[in-house]
């Protein structure tokens, strides 16, 4: 790293990159080659700072893992050129981008700042202005030339967290997004505390970027009632390769004699089934409880602590890198990238 930081900004779309038309008061998307008019402080942080906008911005609601690819290749292309990223995204499914990125960047040792807004950054009250200063910030802090935030994170209402940790919880609030299992990388008061016994170490070798997803994959969420047709159809579903299986508290699911049958069939068909609980804070434990024993007995895998966003990610990586079943299951049980708590 030079003295002067550098940083791409990459603009997806989301609500953080609307203005509003003084006339009309509509929300149209920001042109960031006028960012200094609009947020002139910037200058003061003698930042080399670029931006790199996609031809179409999107609501997040549309992200889909073809874009994801296109992301992991622009920071790819960029690596060597920039201290860290920013990524400016919406905040709907942030988290699931956040994870996705976290496990397609492989020796990641460089700030991935993913951050977006409620309210347009051309808006009066606009909690974007804060998050985009904040994150840049963040994007550029090292000591000794070394990122002090090595890992993709997410960047919201003064909180930096571990973005395969994160989910949003929020949708109308500025602290939008929750991180139940893994506290904070960073709070930002007066001053940015870094919580340096929770960021990732750097291991300083060369960043692969894996591009293939794999996404034959469910979530089947259980509810009081659910009904063996809707269980059937799921894991009937054509090409369908692996599911994560919503349950709850610690891990558990009904007893019926159907329900396990029919995971235990897909199971023998080769589908991988891991175990999440619809919680947003603790752990899976299969056996604590008589409702979770037959599950471990037929080979549902225990995902420990880990938030649906970052399993359904996990298993389109693992999927895409093509990795056998029993690889897969170990994999799912290991902490790739800080993803859970073993
Ligand atoms: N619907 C918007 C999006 O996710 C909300 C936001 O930007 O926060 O793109």
């Amino acid at each position: 790293m030079n003295n002067t930081p550098s940083i791409l900004v990459i603009y997806t779309g989301g609500t953080i990159g609307m203005i509003q038309n003084s006339k009309t008061g509509a929300l149209k998307p920001f042109n960031f080659d006028n960012i200094y008019e609009h947020i002139p402080v910037l200058k003061n942080l003698h930042y080399k700072i670029n931006f790199y906008t996609f031809d179409s911005l999107i609501d997040s609601s549309n992200m889909h893992p073809e874009f994801w690819i296109r992301l992991a290749e622009i920071i790819e292309n960029n690596y060597e050129s920039y201290d860290g990223f920013v990524v400016l995204h919406g905040s709907d499914t942030m988290a699931y981008t956040a994870s996705a990125l976290s496990f397609m960047l492989e020796n990641l040792n460089k700030p991935v700042i993913l951050t977006g807004s409620q309210l347009p950054l051309g808006v009066i009250r606009t909690d974007g202005r804060e998050n985009f200063i904040n994150s840049i910030e963040i994007a550029a802090a090292s000591k000794d030339s070394t990122a002090l935030i090595p890992e993709v994170a997410i960047y919201f209402e003064n909180r930096l967290f571990r973005g395969n940790r994160t989910s949003k919880l929020n949708a109308e609030n500025f602290n939008a997004f929750f991180s139940g299992n893994f506290p904070a990388l960073a709070e930002v008061g007066v001053h940015v505390k870094y919580n340096y016994n929770y960021i990732r170490k750097p291991n300083f070798k060369k960043l692969i970027v894996h591009k293939k997803l794999d996404y034959n994959v469910a979530i089947l969420k259980l509810f009081p009632g659910i009904s063996e047709n809707t269980v059937q159809a799921v894991l009937n579903t054509k090409g369908l390769k692996a599911i994560i299986l919503e349950t709850f508290g610690s891990g558990n699911a009904p007893t019926n004699k159907w329900f396990i049958k029919q995971l235990e069939q897909a199971i023998k068909k080769g589908i991988t089934i891991i175990n999440v609980t619809q919680c947003k804070k603790g752990t899976v434990e299969i056996g604590k409880y008589e409702t979770s024993v037959d599950l471990g007995r037929i080979g549902v895998i225990g995902g420990y602590d880990i938030t649906t966003e970052s399993a359904i990610t996990k298993l389109m990586y693992l999927l895409g890198d093509g990795y056998d079943n029993l690889t897969i299951i170990k994999l799912l049980q290991t902490s790739l990238r800080g993803e859970i708590t073993i």
